[in-house]
């Protein structure tokens, strides 16, 4: 199962919560900063994603959303 996952970026605070869950180690804060001035998550490699979610239910602000491709 692939996954495809999208960042709500400007409401994201660059916690790293979601860094630290993923099984896959994909997801990084990218260089640019958001409308906050936060460094927002994103993923890298997003073809090694599983969809497992682990990422959007660890997000304290649903900031991310998984979809199964
Ligand atoms: S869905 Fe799972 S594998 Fe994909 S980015 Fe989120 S935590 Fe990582
Ligand atoms: S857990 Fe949510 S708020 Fe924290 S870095 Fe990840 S997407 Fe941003």
């Amino acid at each position: 199962m692939a996954g495809k996952v999208s960042f709500d970026r400007n409401r994201c605070k660059g916690c790293e919560l979601c860094v630290a869950v993923c099984p896959k180690h994909i997801i990084a804060l990218d260089a640019a900063t958001n409308v906050k001035g936060y460094h927002p998550a994103t993923v890298e490699r997003m073809e090694e994603c599983t969809a497992c979610a682990s990422c959007a239910r660890m997000c304290p602000d649903s900031v991310i959303t998984v979809e199964r491709v």
